[in-house]
């Protein structure tokens, strides 16, 4: 069995420790055993539609985002849409979680297309959400900090990821903070997620792995460390939130 990630624009989109989102969906493969390759899939590139199992779009900066979202309205995009109709799940985080919806907004430019396979939409609000969050999800709670401008409004496909306890979320408006829709989730939550969230790690493995070994329950892990590694940031939002 094996596991295939493809990284989207690592270049240009992985800032605020979200490549540890990679490397720890990596590792916790390698400790099950689970062979792992991960590919950069970046602008200029011909996308593969046929190898991810899972994509990861982490967050970037508008400059960045322009020069993605043109890439994404070319053959890339729809090779990305393709490998989604087909199974693959995919994790995105801020400015990549805004590029899967339908498009994002900037406060001063021109819209930038999103690809709109996650069923939100986003523009620029007054004031920049900087700080600790923390939300409560069905799967355990999230925790990390967030950056953006964007406020992000579901439509009706997508379902909220998690309840804000400790920040703002999609858009400190409406208590809401990530999409889920169908094997694909975006969030705010740098940081990086996922060594602090392992439910959220398997979940997205065990949907990664489905599209071509069929649906498997993964050893369970000793996360003694990573549970720690949650609460220690749940105690510090809570002081500093
Ligand atoms: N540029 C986008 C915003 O400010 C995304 C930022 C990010 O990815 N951290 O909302």
């Amino acid at each position: 069995m094996d596991l295939r990630i493809a990284h989207l624009y690592p270049d240009l989109m992985s800032i605020y420790g979200d490549r540890g989102n990679v490397i720890a969906l990596e590792q916790r493969a390698r400790w099950r055993g689970i062979a792992v390759e991960t590919r950069a899939y970046t602008a200029g590139d011909a996308f593969d539609a046929d190898w991810p199992d899972l994509w990861f779009f982490g967050g970037g900066q508008d400059q960045g985002q322009d020069v993605v979202g043109a890439d994404l309205q070319g053959p890339n995009g729809g090779a990305v849409r393709r490998s989604i109709a087909g199974g693959a799940a995919a994790l995105t985080i801020c400015g990549g979680y805004q590029l899967f919806g339908h498009e994002y907004v900037p406060e001063s430019a021109p819209a930038i297309p999103g690809l709109g396979v996650i069923d939100v939409t986003t523009r620029a609000g007054k004031t920049r959400f900087v700080g600790n969050l923390v939300a409560d999800a069905e799967g355990g709670t999230l925790v990390g900090f967030e950056n953006h401008s964007g406020y992000t409004y579901l439509g009706a496909k997508a379902k909220p990821l998690a309840r804000v306890r400790i920040g703002h979320g999609n858009n400190g408006e409406d208590g809401t903070e990530g999409a889920i829709q169908g094997h694909l989730i975006g969030c705010y939550v740098h940081g990086s997620l996922l060594p602090k969230n392992s439910w959220l790690a398997d979940l997205l493995t065990t949907w990664a792995l489905e599209r071509r070994h069929g649906h498997l329950a993964l050893t369970p892990l000793d996360d003694a460390v990573e549970t720690r590694a949650r609460d220690a940031a749940i105690e510090v939002a809570k002081a500093r939130p």
